[in-house]
């Protein structure tokens, strides 16, 4: 239906996450609609960014310098690690200004189904750092899911014998729910989270 070179930016498009063959089909008319200037930038921002943004080589955020802005931030808490599957949960963190530690990026979670093992994502690398004493602290953030409970269990029995707190973060009723409608997992979690006030 397509001339070649247009069907080459279709199915580019189409391999983005999220993006189905009819928003492809959109984006890529839209770039051939706009004035060269825009594809030109566009296709510019795309490579300078591959080339100039790697992963920390100590939490494995990603980062134009490494160690990471994070990392090498003096003033950070260096005695916990939080644990998270990956870079945008560290934005998210980041984002309530609570958290004053440094992060350990695990690019993924433990996933028998999807092939998906220890060595697969950077618990490794985790263990590692836990070599240097001053780390007394490791809060597993990992995802509320099948996987991420999985994970979480995983690392944890790893690094309790060497005597590091452990410790996995809250789940439980959203702010502003409902108990009436919360499914009965969430409920049992909240309940077991339960603290004294
Ligand atoms: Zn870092």
């Amino acid at each position: 239906m397509y001339s070649n070179s247009v069907n080459k930016l279709i199915n580019q498009f189409e391999k983005l996450p999220g993006i189905g063959h009819k928003s492809a089909v959109r984006l890529a008319f839209y770039i051939l609609e706009s004035p060269e200037s825009v594809s030109k930038e566009m296709a510019s921002s795309i490579i300078e960014a591959k080339q100039k943004i790697r992963f920390c080589s100590k939490c494995f955020n990603l980062t134009e310098n490494d160690p990471c802005e994070i990392c090498s931030n003096t003033k950070r808490d260096e005695s916990t690690i939080c644990v998270v599957e990956n870079v945008k949960d560290v934005i998210a963190m980041e984002k309530t200004h609570e958290y004053k530690g440094f992060y350990h990026v695990l690019h993924g979670s433990i996933s028998p189904m999807n092939n998906i093992t220890a060595g697969d994502i950077k618990i490794k690398e985790l263990l590692e750092r836990l070599k240097d004493d001053a780390i007394k602290e490791i809060i597993l953030a990992t995802n509320p899911t099948i996987e991420g409970e999985a994970t979480a269990m995983y690392i944890s029995r790893l690094i309790k014998p060497l005597g590091i707190r452990v410790t996995r973060i809250a789940h439980g009723i959203p702010v502003g729910g409902d108990l009436e409608y919360t499914d009965e997992i969430t409920l049992i979690k909240a309940m077991e989270g339960r603290r004294e006030i």
